[in-house]
């Protein structure tokens, strides 16, 4: 994005190895995502203007909250061994999964018709709690879906299993997001900083300990086929969180990384999500959100482009 003065003015993109240059008549409205948003912005010299300089960037404006407070649930599945049969039976070998695509195919039935989570819920990791806290999740498939630090497609395990898995609802650990230097392909610096904030780790506890709980009701013992893969009955408190530390990850729920806020001192957009301190400049994405949402965010990054819409047009009408 380029500027004259603090208005932003025109935007620079290259596609197929060509450059090219756009002029905005009113304004531009960034909506790249929590990453992407930030990067964009630091990259154009929207951002802390002394990191941006000693990277060789020159400074339009010192924004420092920019590609800060982010935001993310994160989330960790434990496996189970089925006395029953579930999809990892249909989706474990070659003639279950041509059947379940054919039935797909022909009758838009089936497994393939269903979402993973078949069930999850929004609950109270202690009754005394005034509101759900966290978010589980089950799945009647088990899989890794990361292996050697690399991603791999998902494949089922070689038994008949189920996942139940959870996030917090509310973290308050809070990351950045961060260009590493001016060079727009390269892809910045992500820095979560998953379980930061004691409150985190305390709520993970619970939130384990819950799934124990869950584990331990006669519904469950009942199908159950060996001990479960993580025996969080025999772990202690340190050897849960380690183990949510090792295996966790993203629920994908990036978000308030140009939160919106009254003060410039303290966020990046105000209430119409123009970007503080600079002219004819929006952000229309969950970059834009003060704080995460206590469930999934794609329907509320919807609802802020709804709101972003009508926004738009009003101002641009005056
Ligand atoms: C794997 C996965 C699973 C998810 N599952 C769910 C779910 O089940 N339920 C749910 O509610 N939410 C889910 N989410 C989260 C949800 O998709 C996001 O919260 C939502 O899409 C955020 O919208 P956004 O507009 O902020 O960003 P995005 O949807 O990421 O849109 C940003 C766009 O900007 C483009 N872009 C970025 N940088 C540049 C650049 N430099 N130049 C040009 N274009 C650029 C990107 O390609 C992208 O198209 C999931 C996310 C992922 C990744």
């Amino acid at each position: 994005i380029s500027f004259e003065g603090k208005r932003a003015r025109s935007v620079s993109y290259s596609r197929s190895g060509q450059d090219f240059k756009v002029s905005a008549g009113a304004e531009i409205i960034l909506a790249a995502g929590a990453v992407g948003s930030p990067q964009i912005l630091q990259l154009s010299g929207v951002g802390d203007a002394r990191y941006l300089q000693s990277i060789g960037i020159r400074s339009v404006h010192n924004a420092p909250h920019v590609g800060r407070h982010l935001q993310d649930h994160y989330g960790i599945n434990y496996i189970f061994k089925s006395k029953q049969k579930t999809l990892n039976d249909v989706f474990g070998n070659w003639p279950g999964r041509m059947m379940a695509g054919m039935e797909y195919v022909l009758r838009r039935s089936g497994p393939l018709s269903l979402s993973v989570n078949q069930l999850g819920g929004l609950v109270k990791s202690s009754a005394s709690l005034d509101r759900p806290d966290t978010q589980i999740y089950m799945n009647p498939l088990s899989y890794q879906t990361f292996h050697k630090g690399r991603r791999k497609l998902m494949k089922p395990d070689n038994f008949s299993g189920f996942v139940l898995g959870f996030n917090s609802c509310r973290p308050k650990s809070e990351g950045t997001v961060s260009i590493t230097s001016s060079r727009p392909g390269e892809a910045p610096s992500i820095r979560p900083n998953y379980l930061d904030h004691e409150d985190d780790r305390d709520e993970a506890l619970a939130m384990a300990r819950l799934i124990e709980r869950l584990m331990a009701t006669p519904a469950l013992t009942g199908i159950l086929a060996d001990e479960p893969v993580t025996p969080l009955d025999k772990m202690d408190d340190d050897a849960v969180l380690a183990d949510f530390r090792q295996r966790g990850g993203t629920v994908f729920h990036l978000c308030g990384t140009c939160r919106m806020g009254p003060d410039a001192a303290s966020s990046v957009v105000d209430s119409r999500l123009r970007v503080h301190g600079v002219e004819g400049l929006r952000i229309c994405d969950a970059s834009a959100f003060p704080n995460i949402t206590s469930a999934n965010t794609n329907a509320p990054t919807m609802m802020l482009a709804h709101r972003a819409a009508g926004m738009i047009l009003q101002d641009g009408q005056r």
